[in-house]
């Protein structure tokens, strides 16, 4: 059975969205069998792996709102054997629209259920909030990425985050874990990127990952081409970070 990580931090800009690509893909790079379900009505990380809006039939609003099978929404990305479910604009009124029905908070476990037999990894990029649909995320997963960015107030807002965790745990999911905590966007040169590393640090402990993501500009161009870090440019400093980031995961997976 597939372990289901959320990678989830309310504020945008964080890297959500490219480390789900990319650690994505690096797990299939060490022979995982990995689905990505984009829950952001942005759908950055469903363009970003190259899937045009006139290839989904069914997306992830389907699956939350109309009791569509996660099979059937299920697509190859250009990085084969990472599978997605699509998100798009469309999913931008499900948190709405969710409020009144049934079972509103499990409904994405419900449907991952059916499928995590097919994958060794699910990862959930989860839109900047902490509505509905990051509830849901945090229902569904075993366990939560958060991806901190390397700037002023990195800790802001995290508080928010753990204490929306506690209340899930209280309520719907009692083995929710933190997977880790990953610094992105990190800037060796700058006393302020040190002073973050040990500040989230001091914070986190032992659950912050050894590899940190630096800014790499190819990193923020791989998306334009619908492709992973991996496929634009495998040699650059981003597709090295985030294939050791992918051996880190596995490890403590007890994987390698
Ligand atoms: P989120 O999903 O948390 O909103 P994204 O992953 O979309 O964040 O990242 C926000 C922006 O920063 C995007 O334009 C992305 O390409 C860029 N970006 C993310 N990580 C890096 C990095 N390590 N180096 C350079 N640019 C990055
Ligand atoms: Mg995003």
């Amino acid at each position: 059975m597939g372990a289901v990580i959320a990678l989830a931090n309310q504020k945008g800009g964080v890297g959500k969205t490219t480390t789900s690509i990319n650690l994505g893909a690096g797990l299939v790079e060490q022979g995982q069998k990995v689905l990505l379900i984009d829950t952001d009505a942005q759908g950055n990380a469903t363009s970003g792996l190259g899937i045009q809006k006139s290839a989904i039939e069914h997306e992830i609003y389907d699956v939350l709102i109309n009791d569509t099978p996660m099979k059937e929404t299920i697509l190859h990305t250009t990085h084969p054997g990472l599978d997605i479910v699509p998100a798009t604009i469309q999913l931008s009124g499900a948190e709405i629209e969710l409020t009144p029905m049934m079972a509103r908070e499990t409904r994405l476990r419900d449907a991952i259920d059916e499928v995590r037999d097919d994958y060794d990894f699910v990862l959930i990029d989860c839109p900047p909030s902490l509505g509905l649909l990051t509830i849901n995320a945090f229902t569904a997963c075993d366990s939560i990425l958060i991806p901190v960015q390397s700037e002023y107030y990195a800790l802001e807002g995290l508080s928010q985050l753990l204490n929306t965790v506690k209340l899930v745990q209280k309520h719907f999911n009692r083995q929710l874990k933190i997977e880790g905590v990953l610094l992105t966007m990190y800037d060796a040169r700058t006393n302020l990127g040190q002073q973050v590393n040990e500040e989230v640090r001091k914070f986190f402990k032992d659950a912050v990952y050894d590899t940190i993501i630096p800014r790499n500009v190819r990193l923020s161009e791989a998306p334009s081409h619908g492709l992973s870090i991996i496929d634009y440019d495998p040699k650059s400093k981003g597709a090295q970070v985030y294939s050791a980031l992918a051996k880190e995961v596995l490890a403590a997976h007890g994987k390698k």
